[in-house]
């Protein structure tokens, strides 16, 4: 055989493995096994905004109950100024001090109320993002479980073709031991960038790209047995 013809082997052994080794990483198993990680990917940032979102709420909460209490001790003692007034005699009462009082007293009544409806608003918010995150944790789970699930199937797809695999694999490996070593370095080279780098002649055309093969490169592949590669596609011209 001559050299081309055994490179012409080896690329049908090469082909055979790569083919199959495409079929097994492309099952629906496998498919759905990266839709789900990707999935669960997204969740996961999803979750840490969320998380980060919820100490928020929670400092938010804290402060605002922290400044609730302070403004219910202002309202006691207000209220305590204003009791030590109602025992006085009319004639000791200054109506401006007591009318700054209740002024006071109101002010700070007033700003108990904002403050307990600002709480209400973030504690209900709060309730929300822990509702969100119950339903997202509760699907991140499910989708867990399903990819375990697959990940076992698709192993067992890799199993059950692993002794194909194998014997596709020694092939590929005998052919390519038989190829001259600079010839299949020419070809592992062409590959990067073509598909089937070695391409059959048909009626002096380049089967790879359909380009016609100049006359004096025709003449030079008949009469000696010169690697010619496709002036358009670069691919090795193999006449049978
Ligand atoms: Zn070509």
């Amino acid at each position: 055989m001559d050299k081309l013809a055994l490179l012409y082997e080896y690329q049908q052994a090469d082909m055979q493995l790569e083919a199959y080794e495409r079929q097994l990483k492309n099952t629906p198993t496998r498919k759905q096994l990266i839709k789900l990680q990707n999935y669960l990917k997204k969740q996961q940032a999803v979750l840490r905004e969320m998380e980060n979102r919820t100490l928020v709420e929670q400092n938010a909460l804290m402060e605002i109950d922290a400044q609730y209490d302070k403004m219910m001790e202002l309202l006691n003692k207000n209220h305590k100024d204003i009791s030590q007034y109602e025992e006085m005699s009319l004639d000791e009462m200054d109506y401006n001090v007591v009318k700054a009082l209740v002024h006071e007293y109101e002010t700070t009544y007033d700003n108990i109320i904002k403050q307990k409806k600002r709480a209400i608003a973030v504690q209900t918010k709060a309730e929300e993002t822990a509702a969100r995150l119950k339903t997202i944790l509760t699907h991140v789970s499910q989708a867990q479980r399903e990819f375990n699930e697959l990940k076992k199937q698709h192993e067992e797809e890799l199993r059950a073709g692993s002794e194909e695999l194998d014997r596709l694999r020694k092939a590929a490996a005998a052919a390519a031991a038989k190829v001259d070593p600079a010839l299949l370095a020419r070809y592992n080279r062409i590959k990067q960038n073509r598909s089937m780098p070695v391409t059959l002649l048909k009626d002096g055309r380049c089967m790879g790209c359909n380009m016609e093969l100049p006359s004096r490169d025709l003449a030079k592949l008949k009469k000696s047995d010169a690697i010619v590669e496709c002036e358009n596609c670069g691919r090795i011209l193999y006449l049978k």
